[in-house]
């Protein structure tokens, strides 16, 4: 898969931009098809609490095995997916593939946080929050277990009715994370309205910030608010023993990196919470 995989990169960024045109045009067609043949999977990375090293939680985040160019990322068919009508049909998918996950887990005796990405367009269609809440009864699975991450840009993109989509999933039971917190355009008015459950630092400022002032910072900023403000704060893409000290320090309480793990198979998640292993900190 991985020749595949470097073969589809270079198609899509070295061609002709009528070539990626026409490639993107195909892989969009194929999207019905791939939910349908189950070509959509997801894999789960651990967001861990700083102090103990235990996994509380997990992040899915959706593959997508084409039979031709193999396994294909997010980063490229998101977008694709998002401008096609097949975004509802698609994040409704992975919602219900993540809550059958968490509910099998908690038939092991497993009990996790699940969090599902979802696309701004998600939140435009008016029947999302009842048909999140029709699957959770369907497997019987309680709203606390499940959270919801979307992207300031997200938020910003149809301000009144994007709240009000959010106010009903909160309503419901259902916790709200902006994720890749601090790179998007919205203002600390705006975030604080909304009222979030859980503010993800951004990879940008964690990767850097034992040598780059300013986003060592930011850093400490948005954990000071965060904490003042009783949001949980999550810092994203923790790659070393180094950075993880440094958010301890700061007070930072959850996060999630491949210093703990990368993104994982389900299987492979049940194996760490049986054994239950807690990672140095
Ligand atoms: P995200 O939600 O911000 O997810 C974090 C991304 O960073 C994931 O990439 C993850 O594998 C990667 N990551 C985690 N820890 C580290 C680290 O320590 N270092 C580095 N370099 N990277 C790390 P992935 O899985 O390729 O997903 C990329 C983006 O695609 C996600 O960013 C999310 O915005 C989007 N995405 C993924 N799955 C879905 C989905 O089911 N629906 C929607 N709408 N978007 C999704
Ligand atoms: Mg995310
Ligand atoms: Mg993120
Ligand atoms: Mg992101």
């Amino acid at each position: 898969h991985q020749a595949k995989s470097n073969r589809l990169g270079s198609y899509v960024y070295n061609e002709t931009l009528g070539a990626t045109y026409l490639y993107e045009a195909k892989l969009r067609s194929d999207i019905s098809e791939a939910i349908k043949q189950e070509q959509i999977f997801l894999l789960y990375q651990p967001k861990v609490d700083t102090q103990t090293g235990k996994i509380i939680g997990v992040e899915a985040l959706a593959r997508w095995e084409h039979p031709i160019e193999g396994i294909i990322s997010p980063i490229h068919f998101i977008p694709l997916i998002e401008k096609s009508v097949h975004i509802h049909k698609f994040t409704r998918y992975v919602i219900e593939k993540a809550i059958m996950q968490a509910k099998q887990w908690q038939l092991q005796d497993i009990d996790m946080v699940i969090a599902v990405n979802i696309s701004p367009y998600n939140l435009l269609d008016i029947n999302f929050v009842q048909d999140i809440q029709t699957i959770l009864t369907r497997h019987n699975l309680s709203s606390s277990s499940l959270e919801i991450e979307l992207t300031e840009t997200a938020m910003m993109s149809n301000i009144s009715s994007t709240k009000l989509s959010l106010i009903e999933l909160q309503k419901i039971g259902v916790s709200i994370a902006i994720d890749d917190f601090g790179t998007g355009l919205s203002s600390l008015s705006y975030i604080s309205q909304l009222n979030a459950d859980v503010i993800k630092i951004d990879r940008s400022f964690v990767m850097d910030m034992n040598t780059n002032k300013h986003n060592f910072a930011i850093v400490e900023a948005i954990i000071h608010l965060s904490n003042r403000l009783n949001w949980t704060v999550v810092a994203e893409g923790v790659e070393s023993q180094e950075q993880l000290n440094t958010l301890k320090s700061l007070g930072c309480p959850y996060a999630q990196g491949y210093y703990f793990n990368r993104p994982l198979p389900a299987d492979k998640i049940s194996t760490l919470m049986a054994d239950n292993i807690a990672y140095p900190v």
